[in-house]
């Protein structure tokens, strides 16, 4: 009843905010304005005091990360004084977006969390209204923490996610019969991703009658799970058979979580062996966990490229997008979680921070024309997402492009389109064309004393191998008294370009989350191939530039016919938590 009465309450908390979309709006604003009406940066742009949105439309200029880095810096560096937000900065947040290859650092304050958790409390009473019957049972969900390190001044810098499962409202939350998951929180939080993946994969196997969802963050986390279970499930089922935790689990936590529910279990040991021994895997999630009834992944944006392979293990079953959020702000959810992956839309829920909105046609030189309110963007039309927050960002760029495909009451849904800038994404690395670029000059440093040189390149993920890789095409010249590099210059210089990306990207190599980078080398004269490919499909000769990323199939089909030679990077580039712009 108390649980019937809270979903209620939740969902008629999400009627009254849409409905009146506008109004709280300009609440968000006014209050965000009159709590940090003292802070220095309101008062660099002469703010007075003023709450509303005319006067703060006309002084506060509209920013990205770049232009407030020396403020950021100096917070890093231990100024407590109130530059952004007049609240206590309670820790940094680190984006998986960086600035000069470090992640972003995002400022926030402690009732941040208060708002997060609101947004994670709406998503069950939605999922209710879809899926009936799932307080009857768990969720399956593998859930990891990275590293965190300090900032000079002492604040602490993590992902939003490791803050959130190391905060008390995830450790100590209260029993609710929706939210019963199969991993102790001891495995969440332990640092060692092997001991934490295989605790939770245990636990997902004890408890497989039970569960009645299976999730991760991002569609990639959830493979990486199987490929896991692929790889372990000779030990995983010893375990089970003996009741006995594998030696190499070390962590004395995490062994304690699993003291009562690890018993000798000889039937499911051999119910696992005789389902993973067998070769072809398709369906595994559902023959092994029989009563799932959806994936919950983040399939939307760069995960799209998952959804073949999530469909191939899970037979089908459907995957729910439940939010859209990021280290900056949670934004909103997806009011029908149940639709198939290409209809999601998000609604972003007007309490959470103050939207505006650059049409995408104006988002690519000087932002000159007026910004358009959450209230008023036009179905039909994308727009670049910029949030004012409680954290204290100010008319702040996400660099996040929406389609507006509809509205659930006054507030607008919108689709993820992608993320501005981002060429390459196998997790929640986004590695940008400059970044690609600076990567293939270093490594073509390697070959210049062979009188070879990169005449064009272009890339691509490869989300056939778990985890996923990126794959670079190089076509090559070699002059006139040069020669063809050994096959081991090549092998280095995979390497060498994922020595110069950013450290998202080599912090997911370091933890296998993304795989070897790949150099397939082309024949002479791939490239012409590819404009000419390019032109007959009606691209303009006089202004075609080789595609720095390339996704459409008949053209990955063109390169892949023309490689001469493929090599994959023989180490892992150099990742420590330890950032190169903190001293
Ligand atoms: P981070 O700040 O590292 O947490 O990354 C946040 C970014 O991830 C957002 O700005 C989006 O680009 C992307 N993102 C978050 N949620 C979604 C979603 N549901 N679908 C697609 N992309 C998303």
């Amino acid at each position: 009843m108390a649980v019937s009465n809270n979903h209620k309450e939740k969902l008629e908390f999400i009627e009254e905010t849409t409905k009146n979309t506008d109004q709280v709006q300009a609440k968000v604003l006014s209050e965000i304005l009159s709590r940090n009406a003292e802070t220095e940066y309101l008062k660099r742009y002469n703010m007075e005091g003023a709450t509303d949105r005319e006067t703060f439309k006309a002084r506060i200029p509209i920013v990205a990360y770049e232009d407030l880095k020396p403020d950021i810096q100096r917070i890093a560096e231990g100024d407590k004084s109130p530059i952004l937000a007049a609240d206590p900065i309670s820790e940094f947040l680190t984006s998986s977006g960086t600035s000069a290859g470090e992640r972003k650092l995002m400022p926030t304050i402690e009732a941040e969390l208060d708002r997060r958790q609101l947004l994670y409390s709406l998503l069950m009473p939605v999922m209710n209204l879809y899926v009936p019957d799932l307080d009857k049972g768990k969720g399956l969900y593998f859930y990891f923490i990275k590293s965190e390190t300090k900032t000079p001044g002492g604040l602490v810098a993590r992902p939003v996610l490791t803050s959130y499962y190391k905060s008390n409202h995830f450790k100590h939350r209260p029993f609710d019969p929706y939210n019963v998951i199969t991993s102790p929180t001891a495995a969440i939080l332990c640092t060692d991703s092997f001991q934490s993946m295989y605790v939770q994969m245990l636990c997902g196997l004890i408890y497989r009658a039970e569960v009645l969802r299976i999730g991760a963050v991002f569609a990639s986390g959830l493979l990486r799970a199987i490929r896991f279970l692929q790889l372990h499930w000779r030990d995983l089922a010893r375990d089970i058979e003996t009741g006995t935790l594998n030696k190499e689990i070390t962590d004395a936590s995490v062994r304690e979580s699993v003291k009562d529910v690890l018993i000798p279990n000889p039937d499911l040991a051999k119910f696992i062996s005789d389902e993973c021994s067998v070769e072809n895997w398709a369906g595994i999630i559902t023959r092994i966990w029989p009563h799932t009834k959806y994936l919950d992944v983040i399939v939307t944006g760069a995960m799209a490229q998952y959804i073949p392979t999530l469909e191939y293990y899970s037979g089908g079953l459907p995957m729910t997008c439940t939010m859209y959020a990021s280290s900056e702000c949670y934004f909103g959810l997806n009011l029908k979680p149940m639709c198939k992956p290409e209809e999601v839309t998000y609604t972003i829920m007007p309490n959470m921070c103050y939207c505006e909105f650059i049409p995408i046609e104006e988002s690519y030189g000087k932002v000159t024309g007026s910004l358009v309110d959450l209230a008023d963007v036009e179905v039909g039309k994308e727009y670049e997402l910029v949030i004012t927050t409680y954290s204290g960002l100010c008319r702040y760029r996400v660099g996040d492009v929406l389609l507006v495909t509809s509205f659930h009451n006054a507030a607008p849904q919108f689709r993820f389109i992608r993320r501005k800038n981002c060429l390459l994404s196998i997790d929640s690395d986004k590695t940008d064309e400059s970044e690609l670029q600076k990567g293939v000059e270093r490594a073509a440093e390697l070959i210049k004393s062979y009188g070879a040189g990169i005449v064009e390149y272009t890339s691509r993920t490869d989300t056939t191998t778990i985890p996923g890789h990126y794959v670079i095409y190089w076509e090559l010249l070699v002059k006139e008294g040069g020669r063809w590099p050994e096959k081991e210059v090549f092998d280095k210089c995979c390497l060498e370009m994922e020595e110069e990306l950013n450290s998202v990207y080599r912090q997911g190599r370091a933890s296998d989350i993304i795989g070897p980078l790949e150099i397939r080398v082309l024949r002479s004269g791939a490239f012409e191939e590819l404009m000419d490919y390019a032109i007959s499909r009606g691209a303009s000769i006089n202004q075609y530039k080789a595609p720095r990323c390339v996704s459409f199939p008949p053209i990955i089909e063109l390169l892949d016919s023309r490689v001469v030679s493929t090599h994959f990077s023989q180490g892992k580039p150099q990742w420590s938590p330890r950032r190169k712009d903190m001293k």
